[in-house]
């Protein structure tokens, strides 16, 4: 899949960035060993940086925003409308009215589906996907399409777990309403060209939204370069906490989309005869909103844009590089997912180890990673596999993780007796 030279190179050279002193939980043992986290795809490691701006948000500035006539509440909107614009800079969205915060990328897809999508779409209409989405850019859409009638069209994967843009093409026609695709698929690692099928999507009629959740931690994502109509990511894999995202708009279609959630703060005015609602983003904010999230996301955006995307995504190949050329030393180990361009995620099985057995074994060493279908069902049929195990990168993790994870892996083959000479 990748370029030997490359390859040796990145085998050998020192890591690229050193930075795991910043995370205070990577220095915790597990199970009596040092950790070597490598479930970044499920969720990653938070940096004291982050820690500490939720921490001083409580400490300090803690009060319900945009309700308050009192100091604190205006500081803490003023904090609020500071992360709404950190979100816009860092996806290089033209305003920071096109920015919705959310629970995640879950919700943000969700919010396209049911505020864009129910109104809109009726008998016959249809979605395109693919088919290495992750649930949570499947089900909205299926939902979408009981209530609808529209119908739901899925481009195939090759074996190698890169998508297949002759069915893509093929399936893309003047009923597609709506393309959502992922960015990076969690289960495979695979990096798909959102540019181009963007582009193509808009030729045919359709508008895109991008499932960046895998995304965002690991290269630059730039919405008006890639030309989608909207891009939904979670803050929590891209080192802030847990409970809030944000998705992207187009604000002219934001403008038109009704609320999808009714509440505080998202009108304009309510009286029992008609009520009006607020512009985007308020509209689609009802209620007290995660505003320490928000900050924390705020946090991380600078953590990252402090070490640069550029090296994070240098070093996290030279992982990926590394633990590809150590995986595949292994007897008995196959890597399931050999696109041209991946990310740092390595899916692997091990012959005669159930995946489950092999996440206890690596666990009882120390080292973390995720076994299952990783929310991909329906790709892990189409792979004819029940799952796989998993290890994804972050830029905190180092040589010596891959390291612990080979060496976890062949006690684990000791122990089921499958262990084979290189
Ligand atoms: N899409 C992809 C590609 C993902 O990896 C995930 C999380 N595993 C999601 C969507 C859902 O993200 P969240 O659970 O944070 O909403």
């Amino acid at each position: 899949m990748n370029d030997l030279t490359a390859l040796a190179e990145a085998t050998t050279a020192p890591p690229l960035l050193e930075l795991a002193a910043d995370f205070p939980i990577l220095s915790r043992p597990v199970n009596g060993r040092r950790l070597a986290y490598l479930d970044n795809g499920a969720t990653t490691q938070k940096p004291d940086a982050v820690i500490e701006a939720e921490r001083r948000f409580y400490r300090e500035s803690n009060a319900n925003i945009h309700r308050g006539v009192h100091w604190l509440s205006q500081h803490a909107t003023e904090l609020y409308d500071a992360a709404r614009a950190s979100v816009q800079r860092f996806l290089n969205a033209p305003s920071a009215d096109e920015i919705v915060f959310t629970r995640g990328t879950t919700e943000a897809i969700n919010l396209v589906a049911q505020s864009w999508g129910r109104p809109r779409l009726t008998a016959g209409d249809e979605i395109l996907i693919t088919h290495m989405e992750h649930h949570s850019n499947i089900v909205p859409w299926q939902l979408l399409c009981e209530q609808t009638g529209a119908v739901l069209k899925v481009a195939a994967v090759d074996d190698k777990g890169e998508l297949d843009l002759a069915t893509f093409n093929a399936l893309l026609g003047e009923r597609t309403r709506l393309v959502a695709i992922t960015h990076v698929s969690n289960a495979l690692g695979t990096i798909t060209p959102v540019a181009e099928l963007t582009a193509k999507a808009h030729a045919a009629g359709a508008i895109v939204l991008i499932d960046g959740a895998q995304a965002v931690a690991h290269t630059k994502v730039d919405v008006q370069a890639i030309g989608c109509d909207f891009y939904a990511f979670s803050g929590h894999k891209l080192y802030a906490p847990t409970g809030i995202g944000a998705l992207y708009g187009r604000a002219r279609l934001l403008q038109h989309m009704p609320p999808w959630q009714g509440g505080g703060d998202m009108i304009r005015t309510v009286a029992f005869e008609r009520t009006t609602f607020a512009p985007p983003p308020q509209r689609f904010e009802a209620g007290t909103p995660n505003i320490a999230g928000a900050i924390g996301l705020a946090a991380a955006i600078d953590y990252v844009g402090r070490v640069g995307l550029e090296r994070i995504a240098a070093h996290e190949h030279a992982l990926l590089l590394r633990a590809t050329a150590a995986l595949g030393d292994i007897p008995g180990l196959r890597i399931v997912g050999t696109a041209r361009h991946k990310a740092g995620i390595v899916s692997f099985l091990v012959d005669g180890i159930h995946p489950h057995d092999l996440g206890t074994i690596l666990d009882s060493e120390g080292v973390a990673i995720r076994a299952g279908h990783h929310c991909a069902m329906p790709l892990m049929a189409r792979l004819g596999i029940p799952g796989t195990a998993r290890a994804s990168f972050a830029m905190y993790n180092d040589f010596a993780d891959i390291d612990a994870l080979v060496a976890a892996i062949r006690k684990a083959q000791d122990m089921f007796g499958t262990r084979r000479p290189r």
